[in-house]
Parts: structure tokens; C-alpha cells; sequence
């Protein structure tokens, strides 16, 4: 048994699950938990690992989909959340939905009788003050404002946000590029790729007016009370909010056709909606600008109209909402330290994932990390072609635009060779999974963190 202790701040998904892996390498660690003395506007009770939303952890296809893959090795590799999870079950078709109280019950109680984990009731204010020779800060979307300052001070607020302006990811297999061009405004740029960073969809004078009336007349999904006062920087509008300003502001605005030639069509379009990449390999598009709270059903519908976009699957559509995380990317380390403070790590939401499972995900893999790191032992993070290999490498590679995200296939890195003679996206995601299963159980066999507590 390790003498050295860890400090996790916050007992939620990503925090009992650090925890849980400490424990299982003899390590020990205090657990400090604000509620019930503190609360959150979302929590509801005093118990660990609480779901404040909805009781679904998502598909648990693990053959076809990328959340089900998660699943997958969140299990060949122990964790706690999601074997608590599957105790706590209550039927849901191919998704997995437990009975919350059940579940997080079960998860303090494991927590409360393990020997190795002290629970501490208390707002942790300044981090400077933990005395554990490691810190692991996984306080969630809705960390307490006195810890958000504290953060502040060690990594400067440029790097700690307060809330998601999320414009819709699209798969990049399922755009139509016949109508489109890539170019990027006045050819700006050095290289090749940078004169061609966006990709152009053009829209007519009637298109346009069309497509601001659709936005207009839509319905938006409403702010829970605590989120009324997200305030919307100027430079971070929703469109709807922009619409409504006037029918010509998002054509002044994201949707302006400046600086661009269509090399398809002699006539210069009315307005241009832009995509960039999401990531280096290309899989993914964001539409800039697209920031929006249209209810998803309603917003696919209207991206749909966008030329271009006509067959367009969504990573994920447009949101706003109350989340606080950092920048990860920027101060992050391969190894999820803070590279101003490496005795400090981040796990859970609060490094730009978003979900149950992702941040549950996190929070194993780093609790992992950081029992290496005091045992001594190598870390390896899993391969960019298992589903929490590409979740971990979203987080630490550096991405100018960064975006809390779920787990998709678009954030996979695996090989064209992989995919040959897989024609179709069900037998493409049907690879996907396939390989991560063979690469995942390798790097559990090889040595990894993972291979001595197994
Ligand atoms: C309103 C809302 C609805 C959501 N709905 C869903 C959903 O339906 N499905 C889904 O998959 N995801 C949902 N999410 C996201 C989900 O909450 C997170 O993905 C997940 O809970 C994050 O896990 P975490 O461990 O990082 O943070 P949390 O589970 O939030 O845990 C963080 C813990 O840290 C504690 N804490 C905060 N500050 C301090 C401090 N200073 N000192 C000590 N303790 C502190 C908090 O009390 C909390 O217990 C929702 C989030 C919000 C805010």
C-alpha cells in the first residue's frame, strides 16, 4: 500500500470513479464533497454520483455505436460506475437506464465502506490548501464559484468557462460536396490548407430569406431558472437571437458571403453558411457561428435545408447551457496534470467532456493516471482508435476552436486500411468497434496501468 494520499474534489461521477481506481491499486484518497452543507442548483441529494437529469446512460450497443463502445471498456477495465450501473438497470430497449436513487445509493455505500476512501464534507475553496500530495479536481459542470476562482488564479481566465455555445458537429461523410467549395475568406492563409479551411455552402436570395423565416418561426428549449443569467457575448450570439434582430444581421453576421468565389456558379451567392474542421483527421465539420438553442428535432430539420447539408448526420446539434470547464487542451499535459501545477489533475465534465458515461470515462482513466504516476509504473493512454483513447486524446491535443464533447465515432482515429471494402456506415461503425475491442484489450494485456490491478 502506497503512503502516498490523493485529494479528489467532488464526489460525483468522475470523482467516486478516481476513487474506486485508487483504491483498487492499495492507494488511498480523501474525497471532498460540498452537498449536502453546499449545494448545486442541479443536485438533489446528499449522495455520491448523483444523475441530476435524465436516468439514461445512453446506447449500450457496444457492436454499433460509440457510447455502447465506451461501455464496453469502461467494463473490461472495472469501472465503478458502470458496474454499479448495471446493477442498478431498469429495462430500456438497447440503451442502458437505471433507477437513479438505486444506483447512486449503491455507489456511496461502496465508497463509504472502502477503507482506503475518506469522505470529507466540505467546499474546497482554494486548491493551493490541499495538503495530499496529489490533487484531483473533478467538481463538474456546476463547480462551486469560489473553486472557479480558484482555478482561475491557476490557470488564468482566459482557460475557465462558464457555459457551452455549442454549434452542430456534422459527420464530414455525410456532406454533399457537389455544390460546395473550399476556400477561406480573400484566400487568406500561408499554405494550401489554410487558404482552404472552410468549406462553403451558398444560399440565393430566396434560400436565405427562406431559412431566417424557418429560424424565426422556431421553437427554442428554455433555460432552467439557475441558467437565466448565461449572458450571451456579443461574439458568441445564437442565431435565433441574431435572426430576430433583424432579417439581414446573420448575412452581416456568420452567414456574410465576402471574400469568397463559388468556382461551381458564375452568380455570387447571397449568403454563405461556413463549415470548418473539428478535428485534425477531418471526420468532423462545425458550422461557425451556428450557436443555437432550436429544439434538436427542429434544428436538424432546418440544417438540412442548408445546401450541402441535405443528408447531414449530426455528432451533436446546437446548444447553450450553464457548464463549467477548461481549456484543456491548452493546459493539460499528456498525462491530465496541469502542466503550470502537474501535482494537480483533471478529471470528469470539468475537462470538456459532456455526459454520465464520458465523465464517468475520465474519471477512471485519470484515477489510473495519477496511481501510475505514485506506484511508479508507466502511462500509457489507451490508442486513439478505442473509444476512450479518442475521448483522452480530444482532451489533450491542441484544438483552437475546443468544445466539450460526447464520445463518436468522429473522434476515432483509426486507419483507412480498416475500413476496406466496409461500404456502408453500419458496417463502417460495425470496424469502428471492432478494432477498438482488439486494441483496447491489447493495451489492457500490454502493460499498461491497467494490466497489474486486472
Ligand atoms: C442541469 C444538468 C443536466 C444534465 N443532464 C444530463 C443528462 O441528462 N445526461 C447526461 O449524460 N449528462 C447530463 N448532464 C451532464 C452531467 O451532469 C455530467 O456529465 C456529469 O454529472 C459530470 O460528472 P462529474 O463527475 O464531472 O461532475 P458531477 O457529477 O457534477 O460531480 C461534481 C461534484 O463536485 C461537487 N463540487 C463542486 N464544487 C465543489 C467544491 N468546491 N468542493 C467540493 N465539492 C464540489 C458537486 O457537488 C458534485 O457532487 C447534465 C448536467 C447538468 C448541469
Amino acid at each position: 500500500m502506497s503512503k502516498q494520499k490523493v485529494a479528489i474534489v467532488g464526489g460525483g461521477l468522475a470523482g467516486s470513479e478516481a476513487a474506486w481506481q485508487l483504491a483498487r491499486l492499495g492507494i488511498s484518497s480523501n474525497l471532498y464533497e460540498m452537498r449536502p452543507s453546499i449545494n448545486t442548483p442541479a443536485h438533489k441529494t446528499s449522495l455520491l454520483a448523483e444523475l441530476v437529469c435524465s436516468n439514461s446512460f445512453r446506447s449500450d450497443d457496444d457492436a454499433n455505436n460509440a457510447v455502447g463502445q465506451l461501455h464496453w471498456e469502461m467494463r473490461a477495465a472495472d469501472g465503478l460506475i458502470i458496474s454499479t450501473g448495471d446493477k442498478s438497470r431498469i429495462p430500456a430497449g438497447s440503451a442502458m437506464a437505471v433507477d437513479r436513487m438505486k444506483f447512486s445509493a449503491s455507489v456511496t455505500e461502496i465508497i463509504k465502506s472502502n477503507s482506503l476512501i475518506s469522505i470529507i464534507q466540505k467546499e474546497i475553496t482554494d486548491l493551493k490548501q490541499l495538503k495530499e500530495d496529489h490533487v484531483i479536481i473533478a467538481s463538474g459542470p456546476l463547480t462551486s464559484n469560489k473553486l472557479a476562482q480558484s482555478l482561475i488564479e491557476l490557470t488564468g481566465s482566459k482557460n475557465l468557462y462558464f457555459y457551452d455555445a455549442i454549434a452542430p458537429t456534422i459527420y464530414s461523410d455525410s456532406i454533399d460536396y457537389a455544390s460546395t467549395w473550399f476556400q477561406s475568406r480573400y484566400d487568406k492563409g500561408d499554405t494550401v490548407e489554410e487558404k482552404e479551411a472552410y468549406l462553403n455552402c451558398p444560399m440565393t436570395k430566396d434560400e436565405y430569406y427562406e431559412f431566417v423565416s424557418q429560424i424565426c418561426e422556431s421553437d427554442t428549449a428554455d433555460f432552467n431558472n439557475w441558467e437565466t443569467d448565461v449572458p450571451f457575448f456579443s461574439g458568441c450570439l445564437p442565431i435565433e437571437v441574431m435572426a430576430s434582430r433583424g432579417r439581414d444581421t446573420l448575412r452581416f453576421g456568420p452567414m456574410k458571403p465576402v471574400g469568397l468565389t463559388n468556382p461551381k456558379n458564375e452568380i455570387k451567392p447571397y449568403a454563405v453558411v461556413q463549415l470548418r474542421k473539428e478535428n485534425i483527421e477531418g471526420t468532423l465539420f462545425n458550422i461557425v457561428g451556428f450557436q443555437t438553442k432550436i429544439r434538436h428535432s427542429r434544428q436538424a430539420e432546418i440544417l438540412r435545408s442548408i445546401r450541402g447539408l441535405q443528408n447531414a448526420r449530426f455528432a451533436r446539434l446546437g446548444g447553450i447551457h450553464k457548464n463549467t470547464f477548461l481549456n484543456s487542451p491548452d493546459i493539460l499535459d499528456g498525462h491530465f496534470q496541469l502542466k503550470s501545477y502537474p501535482k494537480i489533475s483533471l478529471a470528469g465534465q470539468i475537462t470538456g467532456v459532456e455526459g454520465y458515461v464520458e465523465s464517468a470515462a475520465i474519471g477512471l482513466l485519470v484515477g489510473r493516471i495519477v496511481g501510475a504516476k505514485i506506484l511508479g509504473r508507466e502511462i500509457v493512454l489507451p490508442p486513439p482508435n478505442t473509444a476512450l483513447g479518442a475521448l483522452a486524446h480530444h482532451l489533450i491535443t491542441q484544438n483552437n476552436d475546443f468544445q466539450p464533447m460526447n464520445i463518436n465515432f468522429g473522434l476515432f482515429k483509426s486507419t483507412v486500411s480498416d475500413f476496406k471494402g466496409r461500404k456502408n456506415r453500419r458496417e463502417r461503425y460495425s470496424a469502428y468497434t471492432i478494432i477498438a475491442k482488439s486494441s483496447f484489450q491489447s493495451w489492457l494485456q500490454a502493460g499498461s496501468v491497467f494490466r497489474e490491478a486486472l
